[in-house]
C-alpha cells in the first residue's frame, strides 16, 4: 500500500518524467473509478502536464494551472509512466492519459477489487474537495510538537488513529508500525492517555518517513517499480529479532490488516492477544 514517503518518490519520479508534455487524449476504462463528470476527462486533451504533487497519501496530477487530477490509490493503486500505451484488454487499466511523445500515464490497481477513484477539478478546488479538506496536517515534515499533541488527545488507540487521515495525513498500516516502534509506544494505548514525553517521542519517531523518501531518492532510479523496496525494521516481521533490544517481535492480525510490534519495549512485556483468533474462540 503506497503510503507518504511511496507517493512522495513516485510524484516527483513522475513529475520529473512527464512535466511539459502535452495530453493527446484520456480516458477511464476503470468502472466507477471517476467521482467527477465536469469537466470530462476527455477535457485534458491537449493541454499540458504542469506537474506531480502528493497531498497526503494522493498523488494530483496538475494540468497548465487550470484543472487537477486528483487520485486515490486506496490499498492497490500505482500510478507510472509507461513507454507504450497500454492494451485495452489489460484489466488492471483505470485511467489512461496519453501523451503527445507516446507515452502514457496509466493508472493501474492490483487485485480483484475496483477501489481507486479520481477527481478531476478546476485547480483551485483541489484543496477545497471534501476528502482533502479534513485532511490532518501532513506527517512530514512534522507538524509542530504542539498541534500533533492537540490531534492524538482523543480516547482512540495510536494504531488506527494515526492511520486516519483526518487527524494526521499520510500514514497507513505499513508506516504506523515503524512510527510507534521507534517511540517504544504500544499500538493499543490510546492518545488521551500518553504522557508529555510520550508525546515527545512520538513526534520525535515521525522523522522516519522523510528518512525513507531520502533512502527511495538514493535507491529508486527514473523508474519507480512495482514494488518499492521499503526500509521497514518491524513490519511484517513478527517472529524475528527485534533490531534494538533483540526480543522476538510479535503481531496481532485483523482481518485486513497486522500491526507488530516489540512486546519488550513498547508493551511492557505483554505479548497481546490475537484478535482474530479471539474472534475465532468465541
Ligand atoms: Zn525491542
Amino acid at each position: 500500500m503506497p503510503e507518504l514517503p511511496e507517493v512522495e518518490i513516485t510524484a516527483r519520479r513522475l513529475d520529473t518524467a512527464v512535466r511539459g508534455v502535452a495530453v493527446e487524449s484520456a480516458l477511464a476504462p476503470g468502472m466507477n473509478v471517476m467521482k467527477t463528470f465536469e469537466p470530462p476527462l476527455e477535457a485534458l486533451a491537449g493541454r499540458e502536464i504542469s506537474g506531480i504533487r502528493r497531498i497526503g497519501k494522493m498523488p494530483v496530477v496538475e494540468f497548465g494551472g487550470e484543472l487537477s487530477l486528483l487520485v486515490h490509490l486506496m490499498s492497490a493503486g500505482r500510478l507510472q509512466v509507461y513507454e507504450k500505451r497500454a492494451s485495452m484488454r489489460d484489466r488492471r487499466s483505470r485511467i489512461l492519459v496519453r501523451l503527445a511523445d507516446g507515452r502514457e500515464l496509466r493508472l493501474r490497481e492490483f487485485g480483484t477489487k475496483q477501489r481507486a477513484w479520481a477527481k478531476l477539478l478546476p485547480a483551485g478546488e483541489v484543496e477545497r474537495e471534501e476528502y482533502v479538506a479534513t485532511l490532518g496536517p501532513e506527517a512530514w515534515p512534522a507538524p509542530p510538537l504542539e498541534e500533533l499533541a492537540g490531534r492524538i488527545d482523543q480516547p482512540r488507540h495510536l494504531h488506527p488513529m494515526l492511520r486516519d487521515q483526518r487527524v494526521i495525513a499520510g500514514i497507513g498500516r505499513s508506516w504506523v508500525d515503524e512510527i510507534l516502534w521507534e517511540a517504544r509506544l504500544s499500538p493499543f494505548k490510546q492518545g488521551s492517555e500518553l504522557e508529555p514525553d510520550e508525546v515527545e517521542r512520538l513526534h520525535a519517531a515521525l522523522p522516519v518517513l522523510g528518512e525513507a523518501i531520502e533512502r527511495y531518492e538514493e535507491e529508486i532510479g527514473e523508474t519507480v517499480p512495482d514494488k518499492l523496496p521499503m526500509p521497514l525494521q518491524v513490519h511484517r516481521r513478527e517472529g524475528t529479532p527485534c533490531p534494538r533490544c533483540g526480543t522476538t517481535l510479535a503481531a496481532v492480525h485483523f482481518a485486513e490488516h497486522s500491526t507488530t510490534y516489540c512486546p519488550n519495549e513498547q508493551t511492557g512485556g505483554r505479548v497481546l492477544k490475537d484478535r482474530r483468533l479471539s474472534r475465532l474462540l468465541k
